[in-house]
């Protein structure tokens, strides 16, 4: 029965969302599962074309940079680097594919993205170069609004993913943001995405479960 009800209330509210993101250009679908979610994003991916990818937990974790591989695309694995140096050439490459996949940080109910990167590599490729963006949107990351989709960008996620770097950043020692200004920091760059141009460029698939964080 709870399940049913989460389940309800997540289609609802995934509806709205929906409708949001299509008066602001976005292509936009919803996916009660993860595994769903890898099929309709295989689907929007024609055959022979070039696939990468930025640094997502989510993409990998529902198996989709597996299955990518697993077909008959041209795929840009930055995780296949050997070095610092080839992964910037890899980082690079993804900016002229045809398709590049991500998750968000996190998106308001009105549809808007909000991503922060270290680097900015996928922050990149969000704003421009691949002709194509999917964005695999986990339901745990839709806020009421854009302060509160900041908010959760910066001191939500970004703290757990620091977790995942060799860094040297006081949110690795405490679990809290500190709004550092280290030279490892990975909140060097806010990107918020209000509208997709052009129009239908930026493709968002929301999955009804948690993914990522
Ligand atoms: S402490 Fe620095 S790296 Fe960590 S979340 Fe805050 S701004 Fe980002």
């Amino acid at each position: 029965m709870a399940n049913e009800v989460i389940e309800k209330r997540n289609a609802l509210l995934a509806k709205t969302v929906i409708s949001n993101l299509e008066k602001r250009h976005f292509e936009a679908y919803y996916c009660p599962t993860t595994a769903e979610a890898l099929q309709k994003a295989l689907q929007l991916i024609p055959e022979g074309s070039s696939v990468g990818w930025g640094g997502s937990v989510t993409i990998r974790e529902m198996g989709l940079t597996k299955a990518i591989h697993e077909r008959n695309y041209t795929v840009i694995d930055r995780d296949l680097a050997k070095s610092p140096e080839e992964t910037a050439e890899l980082q690079r490459k993804c900016l002229t594919t045809d398709y590049f996949i991500t998750s968000t940080n996190a998106m308001s109910e009105d549809g808007i993205l909000v991503n922060i990167d270290g680097n900015g590599n996928r922050l990149a490729a969000i704003c421009f170069g691949p002709k194509n963006v999917i964005v695999i949107c986990g339901i745990n990351k839709i806020t009421q609004n854009l302060d509160a989709a900041i908010s959760r960008a910066r001191f939500t996620a970004a703290p757990i993913n620091a977790g995942r770097f060799d860094i040297k950043t006081p949110c690795k020692v405490s679990g809290k943001c500190h709004n550092c200004t280290s030279p490892d920091c990975i909140c060097s760059e806010v990107l918020i995405t209000r509208t997709s141009r052009p129009a239908n460029r930026v493709k968002v698939i929301i999955v009804g479960e948690d993914c990522g964080f």
